[in-house]
């Protein structure tokens, strides 16, 4: 875990996120314990710790910057992500963490105590049928649906303010033309990873 430590704190400093100590042990006990589960849970296809910094850590810390706060929602968060990693830097912010699979929300919520997150709540359901009481000001997910069923899915759960953040590979030309809300495509640089990766932003009024 040394190893992890060290490529943490390079991928931090590279974001430009000076996080605690304690943040940092929280982080890292979060992918020991995605790879304890991961044995018998098949929780994600990355398997080594040292892949998580950058492909689970640093790839969900990367957008922290475009969260607009106070309450974030993660839908399809599967392990948590990029759910908990972001709880663990926002300690202000409150989060709610969504997935239909029963098997990852108990992993999640196993995390979230692990970790001694209190800012964070974990719902087993489809995203579709939330009726939360007080909406959200941002809702993120990352490798979830296609862009119009994100919308379709998610769009009931914002605030009148709120933003859509959908975290995707590359930027998703066709998906984006099927949909006729106005968007903004942020391109993100994520620590140690070569491969493309782009934030699609949208603003509540803009497309409800
Ligand atoms: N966000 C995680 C990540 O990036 O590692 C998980 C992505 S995984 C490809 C998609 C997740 O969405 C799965 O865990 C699945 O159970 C969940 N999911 C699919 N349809 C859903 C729905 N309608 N409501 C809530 N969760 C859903």
């Amino acid at each position: 875990m040394d190893s992890c430590q060290e490529r943490l704190q390079q991928g931090l400093s590279a974001l430009g996120l000076p996080l605690a100590e304690a943040q940092q042990e929280q982080l890292l006990d979060f992918i020991r314990l995605i790879a304890k589960w991961n044995k018998a849970y098949n929780l994600t296809a990355v398997r080594e710790p040292l892949d998580m910094v950058n492909l689970h850590l640093l790839d969900s810390l990367a957008i922290l910057p475009h969260v607009k706060p106070p309450s974030i929602a993660d839908i399809g968060t599967g392990a948590g992500l990029p759910g908990i990693p972001l709880a663990i830097c926002l300690p202000d912010c409150h989060f709610t963490l969504v997935d239909s699979n029963s098997k990852k929300t108990r992993f999640v919520q196993q995390a979230v105590l692990e970790c001694r997150l209190k800012n964070v709540i974990v719902v087993h359901g489809r995203a579709e049928s939330l009726q939360p009481k007080v909406l959200f000001s941002t809702v993120i997910s990352r490798a979830f649906a296609s862009m119009s069923d994100i919308l379709r899915l998610t769009g009931h759960l914002l605030a009148d303010d709120g933003l859509l953040l959908a975290m995707k590979g590359q930027v998703p030309e066709q998906e984006l033309a099927q949909i006729e809300s106005d968007y903004t495509v942020i391109s993100l640089n994520v620590p140690g990873i070569d491969a493309e990766r782009c934030l699609i932003r949208m603003e509540k009024q803009k497309h409800g």
